[in-house]
């Protein structure tokens, strides 16, 4: 990977940093309304509104997850191991790093270790 292409993943990963605090914080506002506006409801209201409290409570932790990947690639742009498999040592490929730019597996390896937490 040439110095070229390590900028625009950075930038396309620090991208991503920004959108993703963005809806982290918009999401926990979100929450928070919900938890506010669910005292005064009835039963089925109050069920309604703690199902939408666990979706986005799940939704930030995707955005969490995926904020730590994030993290840990633009940490291996420094170190110069950006690219890399992080299990196997292999080139992750350019094709998949456009799709997945803060994987830190190659399709291999990602496929491997889905297997083995399924
Ligand atoms: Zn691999």
């Amino acid at each position: 990977m040439n110095k070229k292409d390590k900028e625009r993943f950075e930038k396309i990963l620090l991208d991503k940093q920004k959108e993703d605090n963005l809806k982290l914080s918009e999401l926990f506002h979100q929450s928070q309304t919900v938890v506010e506006t669910g005292i005064a409801q009835d039963e089925g209201d109050k069920a309604e509104s703690s199902y939408t409290k666990e979706f986005l409570l799940n939704l930030s932790d995707s955005e969490r997850k995926q904020l730590k990947l994030i993290d840990e690639a633009l940490r291996r742009i420094k170190e110069c191991t950006y690219g890399k498999c992080q299990m196997c040592g292999k080139d992750v490929g350019m094709k998949r790093l456009g799709v997945v730019p803060w994987t830190p597996y190659c399709i291999h390896c990602q496929e491997k270790a889905e297997e083995e937490s399924s």
